[in-house]
């Protein structure tokens, strides 16, 4: 690794980390300290990875996952950025209760001492939008084209291509790259790996593609819904449990030649999402993507093909079997997303949950009695409620540990605190001449 940085002319290393609310983090070493920083030497301040709240100095460690060495593709060449994902360590040595890439590492060993390995793709849709003159973001975006359109060629097109570009440089197999229903909305994917590889892989995306797009004189958002009125974004999830290195989904005898592991992962689903939404679907904002009628899910159920349920089983069997979650949206922390999605179909394989059955009408044109004849819930409506309902599932907060769940329940119980006291525009039309 060393003489890779020294060939390629590397000056900086970048030591990267998310935080619990998802947020990149980084600390940035000269060639000085390359080797103190590969063997796991460098220390800092684990406060920084509460997110929210800097309490008392803690010292933690940096241990690079070699796996994740990448040299920048951009910059000047004579003096090369690197950077190397990190898992945080107490000065013992033992995984920091904090670090989302350890609650990612704990339930994908679980799963392994059942003999099973996660793969997960994750779509991550966002918007390109043009800044304001003082270099803030506006909501108005550069186009006005929709779903796969062939947009004249515009700045968002180009910077959709450059973005491809520098990913594939960075190792990302990128299978398509489209506009999304929105205007300004774009999606790229990338190939589905095992679990841990995806949310490095995702946490590189977001952070390229806000690069390239400053380069293109736009700004990239992953908001979940910037736009009333539009498609918001979404992070949709595919995802399956491989077994000996054979898909276990797969079971070409059985009815929709779905295993029973996959109908009692769907089963596990199905349990959790109310409780696990609070993670994949982490802002104020998220809960305004979910509302009937812009392609995002709004009930606790799944389906073979429509687009409203929470769950959908692509049309693909063989080593792409998969069930593919519709609820988590971009702004979600990859690693704890996974996690949960992760413990909550486990918890099904291992509990044999009923998968009742899939619902193939539109959901949203049910009335309440009809889908509650088919026990179809309700996704929480808002992220008080999805709060209420992490704090009453157990299986997700063991999932996220102690540490973690506590820290993110108090900072998300805050968000909404100072969301809820705020008198917003739409009141003031609505009240004040009126009363
Ligand atoms: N943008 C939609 C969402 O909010 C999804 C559109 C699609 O099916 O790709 O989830
Ligand atoms: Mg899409
Ligand atoms: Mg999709």
């Amino acid at each position: 690794m060393l003489a890779l940085a020294h060939a390629e002319h590397v000056r900086f290393l970048r030591l990267q980390f998310t935080d619990i609310l998802g947020v990149n983090k980084n600390v940035e070493v000269p060639a000085s300290q390359f080797a103190k920083a590969l063997a796991g030497d460098i220390m800092f301040d684990g406060s920084a990875i509460e997110g929210f709240v800097r309490t008392e100095e803690s010292d933690m460690l940096l241990q690079p996952d070699l796996a994740t060495f990448r040299v920048l593709p951009w910059g000047d060449p004579d003096a090369r950025v690197a950077r190397v994902i990190c898992d945080i360590t107490m000065p013992d040595g033992t995984p920091f209760a904090g670090d989302p890439r350890a609650v990612l590492k704990r339930q994908i060993a679980r799963a392994a001492a059942s003999g099973y390995t996660m793969m997960a793709g994750m779509e991550a849709e966002f918007f390109l939008f043009r800044p304001a003159p003082d270099g803030r973001p506006t909501t108005q975006t550069h186009d006005v084209g929709g779903y796969f359109d062939l947009a004249p060629v515009d700045l968002g097109e180009d910077a959709r291509r450059a973005m491809v570009d520098l990913l594939q440089r960075m190792g990302f197999e990128i299978e398509a790259a489209h506009h999304e229903v929105a205007h300004g909305q774009h999606e790229i994917d990338f190939r589905y790996a095992d679990a841990l590889t995806t949310a490095d892989n995702l946490a590189t995306f977001r952070w390229v593609v806000k690069h390239v797009a400053r380069q293109f004189g736009l700004v990239a958002s992953f908001m979940p819904k910037p736009i009333f009125g539009q498609n918001g974004s979404g992070m949709h999830t595919h995802q399956s449990l491989f077994r000996d290195g054979q898909n276990a989904f797969l079971d070409e005898a059985a009815e929709w030649r779905l295993s029973r592991t996959a109908l009692h992962y769907i089963g596990g689903l199905l349990r959790h999402g109310r409780g696990l939404c609070a993670v994949t679907n982490p802002l104020v904002n998220s809960y305004k993507r979910l509302v009937p009628g812009y392609e995002a899910p709004v009930n606790v159920a799944w389906s073979m093909r429509n687009r409203s349920p929470m769950i959908r089983v692509p049309d693909r069997r063989g080593a792409g079997t998969r069930v593919e979650l519709r609820l988590p949206d971009p702004a979600a922390n990859p690693y704890l997303a996974l996690a949960v999605m992760l413990a909550a179909g486990m918890d099904g394989v291992e509990t044999q949950a009923d998968w009742r059955e899939p619902v193939n009408q539109n959901i949203w044109e049910m009335s309440y009695r009809e889908r509650r004849r088919l026990r179809i819930d309700d996704l929480p409506q808002d992220l008080n409620e999805a709060c209420d309902e992490l704090e009453k599932d157990d299986v997700i907060q063991a999932a996220l540990g102690e540490h973690v769940a506590t820290h993110y329940l108090a900072a998300k119980r805050q968000e909404w605190r100072d969301y809820v006291t705020q008198v917003s525009q739409w009141e003031l039309d609505q009240y004040l001449a009126k009363y």
